[in-house]
């Protein structure tokens, strides 16, 4: 099974001719924005080509955590984990969020001097994530004999369950009044005058004066599309997850060799080898001076390729097409992007997994997927208007860590949607930064 086990959202029947906010694509961002938007009194529709939470939504770890966050985003993540801790009760639906704590154990001296770093950093921002002895490490990793120097903790990060929470709340935003369309793509933006008037889906236009394009890796070639630029990229990441095994921890672990992160049910997401896949891509040759601060960085933990994602995808080149044929939205094997787990990681994960703590042996695996992560070049969200074209917002490019941060992601997108004073300074997510001309920042962590 190459499909995360998604909770299922009912779709409604009828799609309506005007609304005041259009919103583009079912994963987090949309959802969330969706839903804070609604409980505003707007009326709003999220039109999703596949299905909600399909896509990176429900591939990912499930981690929300302040940890070796770019500075830019920790006030953010800090009123998300706020957001996550009163949405169970907000909306009656357990979302699996507990705050167990992260541990980060290492044997390398220049990850602890990074970690360092980060941590004197974050003392300003309150945060709680604190450094660990070569002891401490030992302690924090039970079961697990790995020689580590130290590590760094963050006891009030935690995790939500991926396969429930954002259908959770696309249910809690349907309740509040929003209506949700899976299986409707957007071919493109209705423009009136210079302004966005709506959106053109397969079904027809709906009218709306505002539009928020939460497109996941899909964004840039909508926006390419309107004239304007937003430089992202994708990059390919494995996991698998195991039936129920022994509690070796109750949040998430990274050591150099593994990386866990225990489910409610018991079972665990485990990435065994954390290089992400970056496939030669139109998009990713037009970019690669924007993206290469942020590759010569993390060039150790990237391996490169050539596969389908060259002809077929986010990615490829696409140009202009016609709102009035099926796009590439609607295509059969694009409606959930989808991509082959890499081949071999099971087996070598377990066996990994086994060594790295001997109670996991014999732990069996369910299922694996893949998922296409959408980056920026400095790894930060673009969350804001698109002065371009008035009426239109985005709000996309987490780089592999927007599940976390986004109920918050998604409240910011609805106050500046709604014109009230936003729960952060959106400056950092402005899309300026990255197309302006300004030398674009060096990535923080992931
Ligand atoms: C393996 C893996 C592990 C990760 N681990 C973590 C983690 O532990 N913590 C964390 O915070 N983040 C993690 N992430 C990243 C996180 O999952 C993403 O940053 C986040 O889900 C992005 O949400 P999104 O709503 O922007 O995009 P998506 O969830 O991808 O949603 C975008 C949606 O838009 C729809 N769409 C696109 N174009 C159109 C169109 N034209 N018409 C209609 N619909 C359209 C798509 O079908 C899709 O459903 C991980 C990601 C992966 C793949």
């Amino acid at each position: 099974m190459a499909i995360p086990p998604i909770a299922r959202v009912e779709s409604d029947a009828r799609l309506p001719e005007e609304v005041d906010v259009a919103v583009i694509g079912g994963g987090i961002a949309g959802i969330a924005a969706a839903y804070y938007l609604a409980r505003a009194g707007r009326s709003v529709a999220v039109i999703e080509k596949g299905a909600v939470a399909a896509e990176q939504s429900s591939r990912n770890w499930g981690w929300c955590r302040v940890q070796n966050r770019d500075e830019r985003e920790i006030p953010l993540m800090q009123r998300s984990l706020d957001l996550w801790e009163g949405l169970p009760a907000e909306i009656g639906a357990d979302l699996g969020f507990r705050r167990d704590g992260l541990v980060y154990v290492t044997r390398s001296e220049a990850e602890m001097a990074r970690w360092g770093k980060w941590v004197d950093m974050a003392r300003g921002f309150q945060a709680h994530s604190r450094m660990l002895s070569a002891a401490e490490a030992r302690a924090a990793t039970p079961g697990n004999d790995g020689a580590w120097i130290g590590g760094v903790a963050s006891p009030r990060d935690g995790m939500a369950e991926p396969f429930l929470a954002v259908p959770a709340i696309a249910e809690a935003a349907r309740r509040a009044g929003a209506t949700v369309h899976q299986r409707c793509a957007v071919r493109g933006l209705d423009v009136t005058g210079g302004r966005v008037s709506g959106v053109v889906t397969e079904r027809g236009r709906v009218r709306a004066a505002q539009v928020l394009l939460a497109g996941g890796a899909w964004s840039a070639m909508m926006l390419r599309r309107h004239g304007v630029h937003l430089p992202q990229a994708s990059i390919r990441s494995t996991v698998f997850l195991t039936r129920a095994a022994p509690a070796v921890t109750p949040g998430g672990v990274v050591t150099p060799d593994i990386t866990i992160s225990r489910r409610g049910n018991g079972g665990y997401i485990v990435a065994a080898n954390n290089r992400g896949r970056i496939e030669l891509t139109p998009a990713g040759i037009r970019q690669a001076r924007a993206f290469w601060p942020t590759l010569r960085s993390r060039w150790k933990s990237v391996s490169f390729g050539v596969g389908t994602a060259f002809l077929r995808g986010p990615d490829a080149w696409a140009g202009t097409w016609s709102l009035d044929r099926p796009t590439m939205f609607e295509r059969d094997d694009m409606r959930v992007l989808d991509p082959a787990p890499a081949r071999g990681v099971e087996e070598p994960g377990l066996a990994q997994l086994a060594r790295s703590w001997p109670a996991l042996a014999g732990t069996k695996a369910e299922a694996s997927w893949g998922g296409w992560i959408d980056s920026t070049p400095d790894a930060v969200p673009v969350i804001g208007p698109i002065d371009a074209l008035p009426g239109l917002f985005v709000s996309t490019g987490y780089s592999g860590h927007g599940f976390g941060i986004g109920p918050g992601a998604g409240r910011l997108a609805a106050d500046l949607l709604l014109g009230t004073p936003p729960i952060v300074d959106p400056a950092p997510f402005r899309i300026d930064r990255l197309v302006d001309g300004s030398p674009i920042r060096e990535p923080g962590m992931i």
